[in-house]
């Protein structure tokens, strides 16, 4: 029948009932397949726009999201790039986006970008060694230090129940490693237990030097007189000529010390050494070879009087000695940050 023909939908509303009913049941069909076909295009639509956006995302200088939608990966990578620093925050930006989505790359960078010493050079020298006393002969023989010549090194001093410094600067050096490492720094040692002897003062500076430290420290423990007690830290003075200059490091190393002093002070309780410069906790010295031959900031940090009784207790305690190694790790971590 032609009336059963789809062109009946342009029939006058005053035609036949049954025509009228076929009309309105067409409209009704119609009316629902119209939605369909949208939601079809608008289907089309975001598989087209979604295939675009990670090439755009790509290409995008800043590593930002340039789609119009961003999806939930181009959302995290916006997220990273704004909470890392410029530069990490391109790299972290570009690989979330070079990524499929769903992948695990945005949630990876933010977290590596996020320690707060990656890219720092931190040299730590743990002072003496064990076994010096077994070589005299390497550790007496004299080395220059630009004004004058010194041991090779020396053996240390020990507590009065024989806990010998060597043993707490190297403990004391390896936990604050642990501390730095885990913020991101880079973290090298002069000596680490793994050397007969020394090394010798002079490469004790060397060593700082070569690695281009942003900070170095020399850990040790002083062997003053029973009486005395406290913690300080020695800053290189001025010694030009005889292959030392310290005059550019002068001032940063005396920013390091402050920083050491503070930290160091706030984590252990323990005071300003009583026999050093006033109880100011620190003093200036040009008679160490390690400061004298250093090129890069540095300091060295006598932790307390092995000889007193109360430091020594604090000393031999591993407990205490974690609570030393947070407050230079905390000192460091400071300078290394306000660093320019
Ligand atoms: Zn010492």
């Amino acid at each position: 029948m032609p009336s059963d023909h789809p062109l009946d939908r342009y029939d006058p509303p005053g035609g036949s009932p049954a025509r009228g009913a076929r009309a309105l049941t067409l409209v009704i069909v119609l009316a629902a397949l119209v939605p369909l076909c949208f939601a079809g295009w608008l289907g089309w639509h975001a598989l087209a726009a979604d295939g675009r956006s990670h090439p755009v995302t790509a290409a995008a200088p800043d590593g930002r999201t340039a789609s119009p939608r961003p999806t939930a990966s181009s959302a995290a990578s916006s997220a990273a790039s704004t909470a890392a620093s410029p530069a990490a925050g391109t790299a972290a930006g570009t690989s979330a986006s070079a990524a499929a989505p769903g992948g695990s790359a945005p949630a990876a960078a933010p977290k590596a970008a996020a320690l707060p010493l990656t890219g720092k050079v931190v040299v730590i020298d743990p002072g003496h060694n064990p076994d010096n006393y077994l070589h005299p002969d390497q550790v007496n023989a004299l080395v220059q230090v630009g004004n004058g010549s010194k041991a090779c090194d020396t053996t240390g001093t020990e507590t009065d129940a024989g806990y010998p410094e060597a043993d707490f600067t190297l403990d004391v050096a390896r936990r604050v490693r642990t501390v730095l490492q885990a913020e991101g720094a880079t973290v090298v040692f002069t000596q680490d237990g793994n050397l007969p002897w020394g090394p010798c003062v002079t490469q004790r500076a060397e060593i700082g030097n070569a690695a281009h430290a942003d900070a170095a420290l020399s850990i040790h423990g002083d062997g003053a007189g029973a009486d005395d007690h406290g913690f300080h830290v020695i800053l290189p003075a001025v010694v030009v000529g005889g292959g030392a200059d310290t005059r550019p490091i002068v001032g940063p190393s005396r920013t390091l010390g402050l920083d050491l002093r503070s930290a160091f002070h706030t984590a252990t309780g323990e005071p300003f050494a009583s026999y050093v410069n006033q109880g100011t906790g620190l003093d200036v010295r040009s008679d160490l070879g390690g400061l004298n031959l250093s090129t890069v900031p540095k300091v060295f940090i006598e932790c307390g009087n092995m000889r007193n009784a109360t430091d020594a207790g604090r000393m031999t305690s591993a407990a205490w000695r974690q609570l030393a190694a947070q407050g230079i790790a905390s000192g460091l971590r400071a300078f290394l940050l306000h660093q320019n």
